[in-house]
């Protein structure tokens, strides 16, 4: 299983809910718990947020991770992830908490919109493809439980906008859970995990990997490609994804020009 977000320590009640189970919620400013639950809350980042906040704040993607948040780790996978950095002096607040609220409501991360709905991937061998499944968490803190009407987990996913993310964050997933399923005996070097990290998080880096390295001329690049990647941070996450299935997969999703080993040949900062 991976959990894409378990906010907090708490104990998620252990109802497995699909896409068509009810549940029956409402959150309100007017509640005395409001925005209790963006303190204290251990919140993942997808690729997906990153490039969504990134763009929100107008930041490269180093400065926005370098600002706003700590290294964490994907169990089992022992992949990097990166993690909201928390403001002690603010009670342990999210940093994009203010005074009336989220201020990236718009641009919220993925786990902030399924809460507190959580969800959990695995890879179904026998169907060949990834399932999600759900849970609500019931933290003391939140009075939205049996509030409003019942909805569908389904009808919560689109009301809360979470689709557009997943499709984005789709061959990432993909990605590691193919690395889950190896198990945790197949170790992972250092190199690779960087690699990792800057293909899914950091892309102005993999930008300049890509622009300002040998890569050119060890991989093929499709010319109308190359030229929206430099702009477009979905077309090169895009690309990132497929060189990442290539290179630590053996998927073929970029033609290598030269029998060489690129791992060996690019070097990753
Ligand atoms: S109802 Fe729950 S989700 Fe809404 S503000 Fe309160 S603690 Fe947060
Ligand atoms: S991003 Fe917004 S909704 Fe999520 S924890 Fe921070 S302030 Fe709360």
């Amino acid at each position: 299983m991976l959990e894409q977000n378990t906010p907090g320590h708490q104990p998620i009640v252990p109802v497995k809910l699909d896409l068509d189970s009810t549940i029956c919620f409402a959150c309100d400013k007017e509640l005395v718990c409001f925005t209790k639950c963006c303190r204290s809350n251990e919140i993942i980042l997808t690729p997906a947020d990153i490039i969504r906040l990134k763009h929100h704040f107008n930041l490269p993607s180093d400065e926005f991770l370098r600002r706003y948040t700590i290294p964490g780790t994907l169990q089992p996978t022992e992949l990097p992830i990166p993690v909201i950095k928390l403001e002690e002096e603010r009670d342990n607040a999210c940093p994009f908490l203010g005074d009336d609220g989220c201020t990236v409501y718009e641009d919220r991360p993925v786990a902030c919109r399924y809460y507190p709905v959580a969800a959990g991937l695995f890879h179904n061998q026998d169907i060949e493809d990834n399932e999600t499944f759900f849970a609500m968490i019931n933290e003391p803190i939140c009075h939205g439980h049996g509030l409003g009407t019942d909805i569908t987990v389904r009808q919560w996913r689109k009301d809360q906008g979470v689709e557009p993310y997943d499709e984005i964050n789709a061959p990432w997933v993909d990605i590691v859970l193919k690395r889950k399923s190896m198990g945790p005996f197949v170790n992972i070097d250092d190199k690779t995990l960087k690699m990792f990290f800057m293909s899914s998080y950091d892309l102005d880096a993999f930008r300049r990997f890509v622009f300002f390295s040998p890569f050119l001329s060890i991989y093929e690049v499709d010319e109308d490609r190359a030229e929206k990647m430099k702009t477009d941070d979905y077309a090169l996450f895009d690309f990132a994804m497929d060189w990442l299935k290539t290179t630590l997969y053996g998927e073929g999703l970029i033609t290598i020009r030269e029998q060489v080993a690129p791992a060996d040949t690019i070097e990753v900062d």
